[in-house]
């Protein structure tokens, strides 16, 4: 296992728990710094880490969308639909999981080169070669392992840049701000009721789009967060005796950019093949099932989750403002709260896709790109 994040402590327990013998090489010498998430999980990604409630600062049960030109919409479950996690903790308690499994960890250990089935490394015990069955690259956006082995990368890469700071808020709701980012949009998470974590995603200038957002909430932030989502999946996410899981692979929810949910249901996607080859062979064919298994898992949601952000790219502000004041409507909030789910959007844009007040205020173009982003 090469990166000890959340995909790759998820990896290792379950590997350990088949039975294999698991080592996780991370380059850090801390397990879940430095911290590079706004750390918003739903309620089903928490539970697929599969990890005490320590690290949780926050419930939320409901979200506020605001356009910033009037448009706004909250909608309420009344129950905890996700939490607001420190990922540090997180991140260290899914670790020790895996090393309770049997899982080996070796900090300050950097991953720098694959030779056939051995890998090279380089850290606090000097240079190693370390011979592998089957290599797990949990690696993250970077994607140095699949820079080794010459495999395409994700394409797109997001930058995003996030502050916490002292913010007087309801802790029930997360706010949203589609018009924060030209392409993608700006939170703010409640930690608590006067502290919240304010942040955005762009393909360009995210440093002056989020200079400009977090200017409305003041700058005394005592913890400033950066760092890259890589989307759209790698071409081929196994080869070479190696699977690729996470945010290495690109399974970075393209509506959102959260990746938690998919890395830690791709890594037990992944240990479960690496369990039924190592009863057999590792070869390219066997792997390939890991393919198959995460597509069947999250796959399509993916697929749809890329065609709605490109959609919501072609959106101007204006677009998105009537969409805010369309959607807060009684029938158009009670569908949201029935059918939202952060992790599978599929559903909710099917039962909206159906709704004709929404096509008669949004437009046929609107309509037509919703049926495309359903069937296509
Ligand atoms: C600003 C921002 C906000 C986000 N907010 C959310 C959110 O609210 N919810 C959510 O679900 N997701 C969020 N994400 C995405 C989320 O952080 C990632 O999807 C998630 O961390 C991916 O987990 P991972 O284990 O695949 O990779 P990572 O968490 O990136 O872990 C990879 C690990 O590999 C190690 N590593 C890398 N290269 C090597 C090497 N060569 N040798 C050894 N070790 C190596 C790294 O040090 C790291 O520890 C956010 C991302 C950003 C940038």
């Amino acid at each position: 296992m090469v990166g000890a994040g959340p995909a790759g402590s998820a990896a290792a327990r379950a590997c350990a728990e088949e039975g294999l013998s698991t080592l996780c090489i991370e380059e850090h010498g801390t397990i879940g710094h430095p911290v590079q998430c706004a750390g918003l999980l739903s309620a089903s990604a928490f539970a697929e880490c599969e990890v005490s409630k320590r690290s949780v600062l926050n419930e939320v049960t409901g979200a506020r969308m605001v356009s910033d030109l009037g448009g706004e919409l909250l909608f309420d479950a009344r129950t905890t639909k996700a939490y607001v996690v420190d990922r540090c903790l997180l991140d260290r308690e899914m670790a020790e999981r895996a090393a309770d499994a049997g899982a080996e960890f070796r900090l300050k250990t950097s991953a720098c080169g694959i030779r056939g089935t051995t890998l090279l490394t380089r850290g606090v015990r000097g240079r190693e070669e370390i011979p592998f069955r089957l290599l797990i690259a949990a690696d993250g956006p970077r994607g140095s392992v699949a820079r080794m082995l010459n495999l395409r990368r994700p394409e797109v890469y997001l930058a995003g840049v996030q502050a916490e700071v002292p913010y007087a808020m309801d802790p029930r709701y997360v706010e949203l701000h589609p018009n924060a980012s030209p392409d993608f949009f700006g939170w703010v998470i409640p930690l608590s009721a006067t502290r919240a974590r304010v942040g955005l995603c762009a393909r360009e200038h995210a440093g002056d789009h989020f200079a400009r957002f977090i200017a409305r909430y003041g700058e005394n932030s005592l913890h400033l967060v950066s760092g890259v989502i890589p989307l759209g999946v790698m071409p081929q996410t196994y080869g070479h005796r190696a699977l690729f899981v996470g945010d290495a692979a690109g399974f970075a929810k393209p509506t959102s950019g959260g990746g938690v949910y998919t890395g830690v249901r791709s890594a037990k996607h992944a240990a479960a093949v690496a369990a039924c080859c190592a009863r057999g062979e590792f070869d390219d064919g066997s792997l390939q099932d890991y393919e198959r298994r995460w597509k069947e898992d999250f796959g399509r949601e993916l697929d749809i989750g890329m065609k709605a952000l490109h959609m919501r790219q072609k959106m101007t502000p204006e677009d998105i403002d009537r969409l805010c004041r369309t959607l807060n409507d009684p029938d158009l909030i009670a569908t949201i709260v029935e059918h939202g789910d952060m992790d599978r959007p599929g559903t909710l844009l099917r039962r909206l896709a159906l709704k004709p007040s929404l096509i008669r205020a949004m437009g046929i173009l609107f309509a037509s790109g919703v049926r495309q982003i359903l069937t296509g």
